[in-house]
């Protein structure tokens, strides 16, 4: 028999090799500090925790229930919120939960366009499909890459959604809530704004504040721009008329246990309190520099020749940018030879591509979150788009340029903006 435990390890320590040479660029991605790690791995992640701290239903949660206690308090501290449910185990569990804790079958939401960068979880064909309801998704304003705020009125008007979700997985600009809250309070629709990719910079204070203007329901993954463990969120500041605030956050209760998790997964939530700790002190300056590179390499890239989106917007207010590669043959070959040079980046429709394009679509996303993460500034981005424009432009042998991105990444890979700050990011557990 293959000796399995040899192969896995071989093939983790090649991991861990591939992302120390190269540059980790998915927006949705991020790297934990070595104090969240520690927790990675420890008994919680063997044990049953169902149900709420001093609630529970099997013994042996005393000190699990201290965690989750404090795990909730520093979400509730960190996004300034009475109320905040850290179980979910991902973005899309989070979702779920509000769908089936908020709203039932048939009944009305509208939501962000998948076609335009929106997530699955808000498609028909993703959660709120499978939970039944009629979706209307809002109109979509193409040169600003955001929602089109008077065509969006009259669709909540008309329409009259008792679910109003927003937020976006190819997340450029803030979301108009403000613009579109008189609208929503006449409908008296329950806003609901779906945080997962800019968690981080909205908990560092740098992007839009959803709860300040107008939201009652916030979910996000946790480890997007929040740079914890892969897990989800669910906060809540209810203001809608639409529902009395303690039947709000029952009904958000009840939607995670039993609606759509039994037990959670502890030893992450242990991470998760780490991070929340960290980003309580490190948060803003993490997040004012994340986006001060997005800029600065849409503004890189764009001097190179890239045709980067919203270029009369400075390209970005967040961590994301998305660059049109059409001309340049498409995305497909283009991802491949960026791996190939040890950067790691996706393909992504753009909003006028045609379904039947999904296998060589227009855009490639990239996000600046974990490049800064690792103490990258302005002055790498640059640096960084030179290797895009000698894979995508200059047609340079890939194998030659990753041999100078691997040179480049030496300096970049240890884990900042966290305590302990300074430790290798790739090497934290010897592999067997
Ligand atoms: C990534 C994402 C999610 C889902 O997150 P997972 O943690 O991967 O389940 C939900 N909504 C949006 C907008 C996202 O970008």
């Amino acid at each position: 028999m293959e000796d399995v435990p040899n192969f896995i390890n071989e093939m983790v320590r090649q991991h861990h090799q591939l992302f120390e040479n190269g540059l980790p660029m998915i927006a949705s991605e991020n790297v934990l500090s070595p104090a969240a790690r520690k927790f990675m791995v420890c008994d919680f992640m063997d044990r049953y925790a169902e149900g709420l701290p001093g609630e529970r239903y099997y013994q042996g949660n005393k000190y699990v229930d201290e965690v989750e206690i404090k795990c909730n308090e520093l979400a509730k501290e960190l996004f300034k919120v009475p109320y905040a449910d850290v179980r979910p185990i991902s973005g899309t569990n989070a979702n779920q939960a509000v769908l089936f804790g908020m709203i039932k079958p048939t009944r009305t939401i509208t939501v962000p366009d998948v076609s335009a960068g929106a997530h699955i979880s808000s498609a028909e064909f993703g959660s709120v499909g499978f939970r039944g309801l009629r979706d209307y998704s809002y109109p979509w304003d193409l040169e600003n890459m955001n929602i089109d705020v008077d065509e969006s009125i009259k669709l909540i008007r008309n329409k009259r959604p008792e679910l109003a979700l927003f937020g976006m997985s190819v997340f450029l600009f803030p979301t108009p809530i403000k613009e579109l809250m008189d609208a929503l309070m006449e409908v008296e629709a329950i806003v609901w704004y779906d945080g997962a990719h800019v968690l981080g910079l909205i908990g560092g204070g740098q992007f839009q504040d959803p709860f300040r203007e107008g939201v009652d329901i916030m979910t996000g993954s946790t480890h997007k721009t929040l740079p914890g463990p892969q897990r989800g969120i669910i906060l809540c500041e209810p203001k809608s008329k639409g529902m009395k605030p303690e039947k709000m956050m029952r009904k958000l209760n009840f939607g995670v246990f039993p609606g759509v998790l039994s037990n959670h997964h502890l030893h992450t939530m242990a991470a998760l309190a780490i991070t929340l700790a960290e980003h309580l002190k490190f948060g803003e300056a993490y997040a004012k520099q994340v986006i001060k590179n997005a800029k600065a390499l849409g503004q890189a890239l764009h001097e190179r020749g890239f045709k980067v989106l919203c270029e009369h917007l400075n390209f970005t207010e967040s961590h994301t940018i998305a660059m049109d590669v059409k001309p340049l043959g498409g995305a497909a070959q283009l991802v491949i030879d960026l791996e190939t040079a040890y950067i790691i980046t996706n393909k992504n429709l753009l909003p006028w591509d045609h379904v039947d394009d999904a296998l060589n679509p227009s855009g490639i996303r990239l996000g600046s979150q974990e490049l800064t993460r690792l103490g990258m500034k302005e002055s790498e981005m640059d640096e960084v788009a030179e290797f895009f424009k000698r894979i995508c432009i200059d047609k340079e042998d890939p194998k030659k340029v990753g041999a100078d991105v691997k040179d480049f990444k030496k300096n970049f890979n240890t884990v900042q903006y966290c305590f302990g700050a300074g430790t290798p990011a790739y090497k934290m557990f010897e592999v067997i």
